[in-house]
């Protein structure tokens, strides 16, 4: 008697959605065990998806091969883990296996029984989880009205919440209290905080270690990122699985993990675009943790639900737009913590400063001024290096990349010119490589260059305690040792350091207590960009930055938040004067209406790498072409494809074509018919050429 198990494993992309592998198994497997199959040469880790006891047509048990063995002391994935997965395939078009086995350790391919064994023996021992103990009200303040009446809303939602919070208004500390409460009710319930990038913000998983692990023990909280070794990464992953970890701190990865208790799922700055995949299956970690927790509130009894809260004090446009139709509750909590103000904001326009200044007077002067009185300021700019070309003034020539369609990057403190796109570095030539000319020069800033120019601009000023003012330097140079961006922000909070100048890893979730100047240098590029979502992105940036400053409710009164423009009188600087983000989202949502722009229609890209620019995107069009038979495409509109903004990227060219739909739902029947056409076109003469290909759903760069 034989059992005739079905097994995902990681396959290559596009292989299909429902391709799963038949194997022989003596046992009756259950659906979700994790198993050890043969697979050509090699044995893989699979994810048993069905054990009918009957082989399917045509499958003779000589044709098919048996289960290697099972991975011992595991219990299954769940059903609705599984169903998670399964949906996340299907709608961003990959393999069922290939989304299955990305969401496991990698570690997990390569253990013994025995040595898995000893894993899960290791494992920190947790509290009782007993609900009273994590019951225990924590020692902590008072919560603010609107943080009382958000915990309140919370506990009665029907709906996605979306948590409308002004940077400072205590978001954190809300998302404690609701963590608190789940873990409370209930012995085995877990939750899920995602965050865009854990290591900016260790303060929050300070504050949940902090909070958590007296009452619910050591192994409470546990963290999952792509930063981790393969070893943490089995760890935190066998803890989550096992129920162990009560609470599950993480970056976009993390909602695929294994939650078998999974009551409440938080997404921290829902806005991010981090929380998009950019490689693999291009999911969004946010829209997954939507359908995460409808799908676990489906299985759980009447009355009882999985919550997901989505924080941000600029929410995404698709979000908020779900909130004006009713299908997300949105709660605001307009106030900052203290009744602290947010910062003033001053616009400078550069048409009337000196030719050439970087730094506008006025500016200096303010920050000056700020560190005689012992506070600290922030300096935005979104260029590292020291400028983004190096030029030669006599023939026109310029830091061009041999591999890619994008100039090097002048890297001054090494002496490098380097390419941000495929790494390709080089030393900076002594002369012109063209004509000999010994004076090439920088064109444009980055933040080594402010760096320079704030150290001299304020040589002479002095700190409260007589010595000279200090400016630091933070962007991914900076902090790309181990241990290094701790340490950055340990001198900010220290106060050592006066003036942080970097890039906008500096402006997000840090709770700097002493900020009271923040300036955006350069802010203008995101007014004008062709892509449709710059004004959305650079308005939450500068919300954000903003809110770095004034946290301290005493000097809050005096913060301000300094842009550099040459288009002062843009309309989103009137709103974002008020802090008016309502009346931002509003404008730009009429202006996507009108343009049948997400939210208010559905797009997909399909991408194309190739050998040359021009088979890029014949095959494109072939594959526009073999999609005019497919049922449903009357309902999609196709795009002629067009070169990417940076077309070439080492040696690769690249190209898309833009699909839109006015609804979801037609976009997915669409997409569903043309996969496996895409899959033939492979073999049409116009793929000579094509590299790879990938299908982008809900693209955020377009
Ligand atoms: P947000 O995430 O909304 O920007 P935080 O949660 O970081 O805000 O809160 C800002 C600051 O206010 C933190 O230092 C936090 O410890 C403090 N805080 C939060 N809630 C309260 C409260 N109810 N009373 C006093 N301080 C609070
Ligand atoms: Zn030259
Ligand atoms: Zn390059």
């Amino acid at each position: 008697m034989h059992f005739w198990p079905s097994v995902v494993v990681a396959t290559p992309a596009h292989s299909g959605v429902g391709a799963s592998l038949t194997y022989r198994s003596e046992l009756l497997l259950a659906p979700g065990t994790l198993v050890r199959v043969p697979l050509g040469a090699r044995e893989v880790l699979g994810v048993v998806w069905d054990c009918p006891h009957e082989p399917p047509e045509g499958l003779t048990e000589a044709r098919t091969k048996a289960v290697a063995g099972v991975l011992e002391g595991l219990e299954p994935l769940n059903a609705r883990w599984r169903q998670l997965v399964k949906f996340a395939a299907q709608y961003y078009q990959r393999g069922l296996g290939e989304v299955a086995l990305a969401a496991l350790p990698p570690q997990l391919r390569d253990l013994s029984n025995v040595q898995l064994a000893r894993r899960l023996k290791r494992r920190p021992a947790t509290g009782t989880g007993d609900a009273a103990v994590c019951g225990a009200s924590p020692d902590g303040h008072d919560l603010s009205v609107e943080q009382r009446l958000a915990l309140d809303a919370l506990a009665d939602a029907q709906a996605p919440v979306l948590l409308f919070g002004a940077t400072g208004s205590g978001k954190t500390e809300v998302y404690l209290r609701a963590t608190q409460r789940v873990l409370a009710a209930q012995g085995d319930a877990q939750v899920l905080v995602m965050v865009p990038e854990i290591n900016l913000t260790p303060q929050l998983e300070a504050r949940f270690r902090e909070r958590f692990e007296p009452l619910c023990g050591a192994g409470a909280v546990v963290c999952l990122h792509s930063g981790m070794t393969p070893a943490q990464r089995l760890s935190s992953w066998l803890s989550a699985h096992t129920g162990q970890a009560r609470i599950v701190l993480g970056t976009r990865m993390a909602v695929l993990a294994s939650l078998p208790g999974l009551r409440l799922i938080v997404v921290d700055e829902e806005h991010d675009p981090s929380y998009k995949s950019q490689e693999g299956a291009r999911y969004s970690a946010r829209d997954l943790a939507v359908y995460r927790a409808k799908v676990e509130t489906q299985a759980l009894p009447e009355g009882e639900r999985c919550l997901v809260v989505l924080g941000s004090a600029t929410p995404s446009l698709e979000s908020w737009h779900a909130a004006d139709q009713g299908r997300y509750l949105r709660l605001a909590m307009p106030a900052r913590i203290g009744g602290g103000a947010l910062p003033r904001l001053r616009l400078v326009d550069m048409n009337h400063q000196p030719k050439g200044a970087v730094l506008a007077p006025p500016l200096i002067d303010a920050m000056a001024e700020r560190i005689g009185r012992g506070e600290q300021c922030l300096v935005l700019l979104n260029r590292r290096g020291y400028a983004p070309v190096l030029a030669c003034h006599d023939c026109g020539w310029k830091s061009q990349c041999a591999h890619c369609s994008a100039f090097r990057v002048f890297h001054k403190l090494d002496r490098t010119l380097r390419c941000h796109h495929c790494g390709f570095t080089e030393r900076v030539p002594r002369a012109c490589p063209d004509c000999g000319n010994l004076d090439i020069a920088p064109v444009g800033r980055g933040t080594e260059q402010v760096e320079e120019q704030l150290v001299s601009l304020l040589a002479e000023v002095k700190r409260p305690d007589g010595a000279a003012a200090r400016v630091a330097r933070m962007d991914a140079d900076s902090t790309r040792l181990k241990g290094s961006l701790e340490l950055q922000l340990a001198t900010m909070h220290s106060g050592e350091v006066d003036v942080l100048v970097g890039t906008q890893m500096i402006a997000k979730g840090h709770d700097f207590r002493r900020i009271t100047l923040v300036a955006s240098i350069n802010a203008d590029s995101g007014l004008f960009a062709s892509d449709y979502r710059a004004p959305e992105r650079l308005f939450a940036l500068l919300m954000q930055a903003a809110g770095r400053a004034g946290r301290d409710a005493a000097q809050s009164a005096a913060s301000e938040m300094w842009v550099q423009t040459w288009y002062p009188q843009h309309p989103l600087f009137a709103s974002l004067k008020q802090h008016d983000f309502p009346a931002f989202a509003m404008t730009q949502l009429a202006e996507r209406l009108s343009a049948g722009m997400p939210p208010h229609g559905h797009q997909a890209l399909l991408r194309a790498d190739a050998r040359t620019q021009q088979a890029a995107q014949a095959w494109l069009n072939a594959a526009a072409q073999a999609a005019l038979g497919l049922p449903h495409v009357e309902d999609v509109t196709l795009y002629p494809a067009v070169p990417l903004t940076i077309q070439r990227v080492a040696n690769v060219e690249r190209a898309q074509l833009l699909v839109e739909a006015a609804s979801r739902g037609a976009l997915q029947r669409f997409l569903a018919a043309w996969q496996p056409v895409l899959l033939e076109t492979r073999s049409l003469p116009e793929a000579r050429g094509l590299i790879r290909f990938a299908v982008d759903v809900d693209p955020l760069v377009i």
